[in-house]
Formats: structure tokens, sequence, C-alpha cells
């Protein structure tokens, strides 16, 4: 689950961690209070969508103005002006793809002067199983392009969990960043909080970038870009309550209220399997046949009609999606439970294209009667393979 950066900056303050004053704006018209009740000289205007290079992305609409989603204002009328031009607009990065996203939120903070941008950053490392930071000298811009370019700009590793955080790890972050004097000791005191804060929240990811150093040589978190494993979020309650689901998928929104493990993807071939394996290896060999899977969807072990019916009908609600693969060994789920559930659905939002089914496992014969006595058009398929070429011929001839 991800948050946005107004809503990481307060919890990064609450732990502590140097952060700038801003307010949170809604509405056009509490734009110029908010705006007012910072200091000055500077004002930064910060569209809060769920996606990074808000700086260098652009709007959709023609009023929202030429400049990105990270406006610098001198006063309080243009900050206020430029929070009106760009709440309610569509904004492109390079993280939203070509559609972009609609700006609901503004963030106005206190500008700060800039003296060096760095990158730190903190995440779970699927490789030594254990919390990493990473840290670069080249703040402010993409670390993909900072490892592929300059690779010896960064720096990473991980903390042993059994010793948790030491103050040696701050150092080293420091030096390899060229700190000196107090912002070795600045730099300790932060890394050390952001673990903290990192670990107590079960975050997945916690990214600075840039972190700064101003001209008095403090540090400070000019963004932040927080996300949480979903799995634990039962035990976070407090962060339960910052998801904005205006910024998720809808699609992937509904399966969660079922509890359907669904992502949305580009493809044309729907694609309703039970069990994650059994889901990668679906969507696999449809790649192999020479279709792209539309989502990966395991609509779980115990799979109800009812579950089913509604992972049917968000399929179905995706109009890139050109025909439906469903593909189910019967294990604990018996087929014909599924096939139920597949003709239900078929029934309720009716069926625009191609349905290939493949059942294997328990009740297989029960669940391939009812599908053969229902009037639904289904391309019955005996094995994985053959599901998959006969999907991918009925879709793309
Ligand atoms: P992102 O583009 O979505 O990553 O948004 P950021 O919050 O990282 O802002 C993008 C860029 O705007 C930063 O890298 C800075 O160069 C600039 N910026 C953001 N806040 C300030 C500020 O307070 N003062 C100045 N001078 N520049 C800022
Ligand atoms: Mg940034």
């Amino acid at each position: 689950m991800n948050i946005h950066e107004y809503q990481a900056k307060a919890l990064l303050r609450s732990y502590g961690c140097p952060v700038s004053d801003g307010r949170i704006v809604l509405k056009a018209e509490d734009a110029k209070t908010a705006a007012g009740e910072l200091d000055g000289p500077l004002w930064v205007v910060k569209a809060q969508i769920h996606a990074g290079g808000r700086g260098k992305g652009s709007f959709k609409e023609a009023e929202a103005g030429e400049k990105g989603g990270v406006r610098l204002a001198k006063s309080v009328e243009e900050a206020s002006e430029m929070a009106k031009q760009m709440l309610g607009k569509t904004l492109v990065t390079h993280q939203t793809g070509p559609a972009g996203k609609q700006v609901n939120r503004i963030y106005i903070e206190d500008g700060s002067d800039i003296d060096r941008e760095l990158y730190l950053a903190l995440l779970v490392d699927r490789q030594t199983s254990r919390v990493s930071f990473v840290c670069s000298t080249e703040g402010g811009m993409d670390i993909e392009e900072v490892a592929a370019n300059t690779p010896d700009n960064i720096l990473s590793f991980s903390v042993d969990p059994a010793t948790g955080f030491q103050p040696f790890h701050g150092r080293r972050i420091a030096f390899m960043l060229g700190l000196t004097g107090k912002q070795v000791k600045q730099m300790v005191d932060l890394t050390s909080k952001l673990y903290k804060a990192f670990v107590e929240k079960d975050m997945e990811m916690l990214e600075i970038n840039p972190l700064i150093v101003m001209p008095d040589g403090m540090l400070k978190c000019l963004d932040a870009k927080v996300g949480f494993d979903g799995n634990a979020i039962y035990r976070q309650s407090d962060i339960a309550e910052l998801r904005d689901t205006t910024e998720e998928d809808p699609k992937e929104l509904e399966a969660s209220k079922y509890d359907l493990n669904y992502i949305a993807l580009d493809g044309e071939i729907g694609c309703m399997v039970n069990g994650a394996g059994l889901a990668m290896a679906t969507m696999d060999i449809i790649k192999l046949y020479g279709a792209e899977p539309a989502n990966f969807l395991d609509v779980g072990g115990g799979a109800t009609k009812e579950k089913v019916t509604e992972a049917f009908k968000i399929i179905t609600s995706d109009p890139n999606v050109k025909g439906i693969l469903v593909n189910i060994f019967g294990g604990i789920m018996r087929c014909d439970v599924i096939a139920e559930g597949v003709i239900a659905a078929v029934k309720e939002v009716g069926l625009k294209v191609p349905l290939v089914v493949r059942l294997e496992g328990t009740n297989v014969e029960q669940g391939k009667a009812i599908i053969n006595n229902s009037d639904v058009d289904v391309i019955a398929a005996d094995d994985l393979s053959d599901g998959a070429q006969k999907i991918v011929k009925a879709v793309k001839g």
C-alpha cells in the first residue's frame, strides 16, 4: 500500500526526521489561506499523486500551465494560483503511464535553499532477506538511471537484523555521500530514525529523493515516497487510514473487496486461475503462444461461486480483454463449483469475447457436464497448452 508524500512526511516528522513545514489543500478556495500560514519567501507547490517524477511531468490540460507537478512560487498569491491551476488536472509522469493521474490534493510547502541533492532509500532486499540502505550522490535523479549509467555513485548494503541499526551504518552512508563534521552525526541520527520507522511501520520501501544539504549544512528530506507491506496492514491501523483508494486501479480495488488476488496488466487475454503458481504458469504459456495476459488473477483455494462470479465481472469490465482463459485445477476447489460460477457469471454479465475453459481435478466430470449442458458458448480445453493455444487462436485468428 502506498501513501502520499505529505502523509509520508507527517510520519517522518513524528519520528523526528527533518522535513519542511507544509499544508495540504483539497479545495482551490483554501489554497491562499494554506500558503499564508507558511513563512516564505519561497513556496513549493506539489501535486500529490502516487507516482514519482512529478517535477519533470506535464499536465494534459492547457489551463494547468506548462510547468510540471512541482512548482516554486515567490508569493502567497503565486502559490495559491499554482495550486488552483493544478487541482483536478491530469498529471502525466514517466511513472503514471500515458493516461496520467488526476491531481486531487496539493501540498504547499515552505521552500528550501538547496546546496546538494542526495539520494537515500531503505527497502526490503529479497536476496538477503534483510532491510537494505541505498544511497547515492546523484539526488533528484531516477535511481534506475544512476544505476545504469554511473553505478559507482551508488552504495548499497543490508543491515543484520540480529544487531539492528548501528551508528556505523549511518557513518558509512555519510562518508560515501561526502558529508563532513556535524553532518556525519546528523546522518547517523537520520538513518537510525528512518530505520526505526521502516521496521516499526512494516514498510516495504522508503525513498528520500532528494535528501538535501542546505546552505547552512543541515540535512532535510525534501521528497518522501513510502510503500507498506499489504500483508501487515492489519496491524497498522493508523497507516490503513491513510489509504487513498482514488489512487488505485478500480478493478484491483473491487478485487480486494472479495479477497481476490488480482493485478491488472496490459495484455488482451483475461485469466481466471486458482493458485498463484498456476496463474504465473498460465501467463507464461499465453506469452509463449504469442499473446499477452490482461491480468494476474488467483481466485484462491477456497473460492465460492460468488467469488468466481465477481472475478469474472472484474475481468470482463476491462475493455482491453479480447478473450478469457479459465484455467482451474480442482484440489480443495471443486471443478463443479467453478463451472457453476462461470455459468452464473456469464448469464449475469453476458459474454462478448471468446471463453476457453480448462478444468482438471476434483469433480472434473461434473464440472465439464455443467458447462456442456449450459447454453453458454464455451470452448473446452484438455490441458494448459491446449487451452492457451485455443484462446490465442480465438483472439488473434
Ligand atoms: P518528484 O519530481 O516527484 O520526485 O518531486 P520532488 O519532491 O523530488 O521535487 C522535484 C524537484 O523539485 C527536486 O528534485 C528539487 O530539485 C525541486 N524542489 C522540491 N522542493 C524544493 C524546495 O523546497 N526548494 C527548491 N529550491 N527546489 C525544490
Ligand atoms: Mg523526488
